[in-house]
């Protein structure tokens, strides 16, 4: 975690040092200097929506052989070569947590559930991260609202979760629970499981995936202290899990088998979230590889999502066909309780719909229609493919 690269000056350094001299580009059909890659960086962290911060094991996994086509590149480090027009529909809060906030930094859309969002800061910044509008620090393009990590904004968090006794459920995102020191980490799980109406708590973390070192480091207390919370919650009869965010297969490691084994071990329950996302994980073969390394390792593959709507990322994002596609290739081929449900979160705070639910799509125009009567009544909820997927 201390040797991250946490600026556009770092990492444009460290490419110098470990990029090849010449580069397989598929936007010429020839190579590319090092030189001409690193000005392609350099030009993309102008125009992207987060800033830049990369641990040390996340640069490991990389192919910078490949790295114009390497998924894990891909998610971290902009091109402004692959910019693609923004569909005019694109909003930074796409699914407008800011207006479904009763106090500040707490979205509360579902009936029985809310997010608690500890901090703005997390241990990588993904290119595609749906809160762009607050995660990570300012960039050229987007100024950010700020989660701060202090008690004194917290507090007001508990006291509407713990007057509003239809909340059993909540998750501890941001930014990361890995930002946490682990005393605040222990503040917030037994404050929350303090609380009668709360039953089940959630912590949001890429920690496992980033920096899985850090789950092994006995020195470090963060792992003991989410176990001591795992086991609080266990004796009152609560449960509590680590949800984590793998995109692809070649994120996970020796370490990683080693990390996930330490959680499985201490009864820890961890559960996967992933991001569709072109050119990373956007074709069966990649998808099924990735669900089943994840179960192998006792990591339950949960969400599978569409990517949302969110500004300065559509290089990225997928139309909706291919989640269609995928999720029918996919299903039937591990246990159904190490299936994922693929989803789309729809646009404008309508929750979380299994993709497959659509009431139309047109492909011709790429406009797919939801109702999700469970959160929003009868109101239709509009998801925009991107342009360049548009016949
Ligand atoms: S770890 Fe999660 S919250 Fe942080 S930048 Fe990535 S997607 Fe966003």
């Amino acid at each position: 975690m201390k040797h991250s690269l946490q600026n556009a000056t770092s990492l444009l350094t460290f490419l110098a040092s470990v990029l090849p001299s010449s580069i397989p580009s598929p936007s010429t059909n020839g190579n590319a200097t090092r030189e001409e890659f690193i000005a392609d960086v350099a030009a993309g962290m102008k125009r992207a929506p987060m800033a830049t911060r990369l641990t040390s094991h996340i640069l490991s996994l990389v192919n910078w052989e490949q790295a114009y086509s390497d998924p894990i590149r891909r998610q971290f480090i902009p091109l402004a070569s692959s910019f693609q027009l923004d569909n005019p529909r694109l909003q930074l809060d796409s699914l407008h947590e800011s207006l479904d906030s009763p106090v500040k930094g707490l979205v509360h859309r579902y009936p029985d559930k809310v997010l608690f969002l500890a901090s703005s800061v997390c241990p990588v910044y993904c290119r595609f991260c749906t809160r762009s509008y607050s995660v990570g620090a300012k960039t050229e393009t987007v100024s950010k609202k700020r989660f701060l990590l202090l008690r004194k904004y917290w507090e007001p968090m508990f006291k509407y979760i713990a007057r509003t006794p239809t909340v059993t459920d909540v998750v501890v995102s941001g930014g990361d629970s890995y930002f946490l020191e682990p005393a605040q980490l222990r503040e917030v799980g037994e404050e929350l499981l303090r609380i009668d109406n709360v039953l089940r708590i959630r912590f949001a973390s890429k920690g496992l995936s980033i920096c899985p070192s850090r789950i092994l480091d006995f020195t470090d207390d963060w792992t003991r202290t989410l176990i001591e919370i795992s086991n609080l919650g266990r004796k009152k009869g609560k449960s509590v899990a680590l949800h984590t965010h793998f995109n692809h297969s070649q994120e996970i490691s020796w370490v990683t088998e080693q990390a996930a084994q330490r959680l499985f071990e201490n009864a820890v329950t961890v559960r996967n979230q992933t991001v569709l996302l072109n050119g990373v994980d956007n074709d069966v073969a990649t998808m099924k590889g990735l669900i089943r390394r994840l179960a192998d390792i006792n990591i339950q593959p949960y969400y599978v999502y569409q990517g949302d709507m969110v500004q300065g990322v559509e290089d990225l994002r997928t139309p909706l066909r291919d989640i269609l596609h995928i999720e029918s290739h996919v299903r039937g081929t591990i246990a159904g309780f190490m299936t994922p449900s693929f989803v789309v979160d729809l646009p404008a705070g309508g929750g979380k719909r299994l993709a497959q639910t659509f009431q139309s799509y047109d492909q011709k125009t790429g406009v797919s229609r939801f109702v999700a009567p469970g959160v929003k009544g009868d109101t239709f909820h509009e998801y925009y493919d991107l342009l360049w997927s548009l016949p």
